[in-house]
């Protein structure tokens, strides 16, 4: 059994009062707080080991290799990647994906085809939009039904020899959605497709295999999962990875340079030009070995009850309407309430310390199929618990009161 005491004590932001209350954090799902194991290795990193990688020969600039390099390592291990040199440290999800669509794209011409879902966060829409416009392909959307669950009969007529990759969401940011991320990759396969799954939101709530999923990428946001802003990774399968063009240019991903031609660095350095977010990627290891101590089948299990809790506890609520009820769910709870607008609720509680999130969620498409313009999103990490919801539930009924 998780022990939530012990977890939230790890957490020094949660000790903080907001307007007078005691904190409640419910915006995980935007980004997670830190456990002080995390602040502790940055703040390390910056006092006594501080140096560039991959150039210095003095120790100092090794051992911030070492460490950097360990990171990867330790990536790795945490993704179950077959070799670190599949992990390549870059800003967040959002990059991970703009790195796979503008080093394949130039690969793909007129016709072929992308499948995305429509429950996928902008930044798993946009950048395929990007080369439909710039490059002629066909961007495809496998629909959902009013749980918020993927379509699989649609998806497999979507399927063709034309399907170049399958880029779908893990987790939903906005429904919580489960998707069956090893049956898609599967169906994928047998139509010769790539695939691409975003674990932004999958990662900081349960295990995930890369070879068991047998997906060719897969995207991580590393403030998601308890780690520093600004870093992520993108996990690519080798044998996919060296066909691809290289992505930014500049120092580190050369392995020679003359004004004539320039050779390019072998992976997974070729596709981190210039010098990486060393403290971040160093943080991230971090958060990941700290989710490993805490369990992460303990972290999805704890959350799951969690989350019943909660939908039983907010279904009591009077014209509350969940979004997203797919069988499937990670600790989302989107809901809308019949006479009150999502930004006011959110406003209101945050009165009495109650931090959610009231907006499209970057999923504007989730938010016009449910007939919404926003929803007010409460969303769980490992440190909530039912008292955290207990507030949330008596504040938004007094906020009800106030607005109706
Ligand atoms: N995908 C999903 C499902 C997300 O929830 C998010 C963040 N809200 C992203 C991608 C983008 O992550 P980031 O902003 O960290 O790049």
């Amino acid at each position: 059994m998780l022990d939530n005491a012990a977890i939230r004590a790890q957490f020094p932001i949660l000790a903080q009062t907001e307007n007078g209350h005691p904190l409640v954090y419910l915006d995980s799902a935007a980004t997670a707080q830190k456990p002080l194991r995390v602040i502790e290795a940055l703040d390390r990193y910056y006092r006594e080991q501080n140096a560039n990688v991959h150039r210095g020969v003095y120790g100092l600039s090794e051992r911030a290799t070492d460490l950097y390099e360990g990171a990867r390592g330790a990536m790795g291990a945490f993704l179950n990647a077959a070799t670190p040199l599949e992990i390549i440290f870059v800003r967040g999800a959002t990059e991970g994906i703009n790195l796979v669509a503008s080093t394949l794209g130039k690969l793909l011409k007129p016709g072929d085809e992308i499948l995305i879902s429509a429950m996928e966060h902008h930044s798993n829409i946009v950048p395929w939009q990007f080369l439909r416009d710039e490059r002629g392909i066909r961007l495809r959307v496998i629909p959902m039904d009013e749980r918020g669950v993927l379509d699989m009969d649609a998806f497999r007529k979507l399927l063709s020899e034309r399907t170049r990759l399958v880029a779908v969401t893990h987790m939903s940011n906005a429904l919580g959605t489960i998707n069956p991320v090893r049956e898609i990759v599967d169906a994928a396969k047998a139509v010769g497709a790539l695939t691409l799954i975003d674990g932004a939101q999958a990662v900081p709530h349960m295990p995930v295999d890369v070879q068991a999923l047998g997906c060719d990428f897969y995207v991580l946001s590393g403030h998601k999962m308890y780690g520093p802003t600004g870093i992520g990774v993108l996990y690519g399968r080798m044998e996919v990875l060296e066909t691809l063009p290289p992505y930014q240019g500049g120092g580190d991903m050369i392995r020679s340079v003359t004004f004539k031609k320039t050779e390019f660095n072998v992976l997974p350095y070729r596709f981190e030009a210039g010098t990486p977010h060393i403290a971040g990627a160093i943080g991230l290891a971090e958060a990941a070995r700290w989710m490993e101590a805490v369990g992460r089948q303990a972290i999805f299990d704890y959350e799951h009850e969690l989350l019943q809790y909660a939908t039983e506890q907010l279904q009591a609520i009077d014209g509350l309407r969940l979004i997203g009820t797919a069988p499937e769910k990670g600790g989302v709870l989107s809901f809308v309430i019949e006479g009150a607008h999502p930004h006011d609720v959110a406003t209101l509680i945050d009165q009495d310390g109650i931090a959610v999130r009231a907006s499209h969620h970057c999923a504007q498409p989730v938010m016009d199929f449910f007939g919404v313009p926003a929803t007010v999103r409460a969303s769980l990490g490992v440190y909530n618990n039912r008292e955290d919801i207990d507030r949330l539930v008596a504040a938004l009924n007094d906020a009800l009161e106030m607005l109706r």
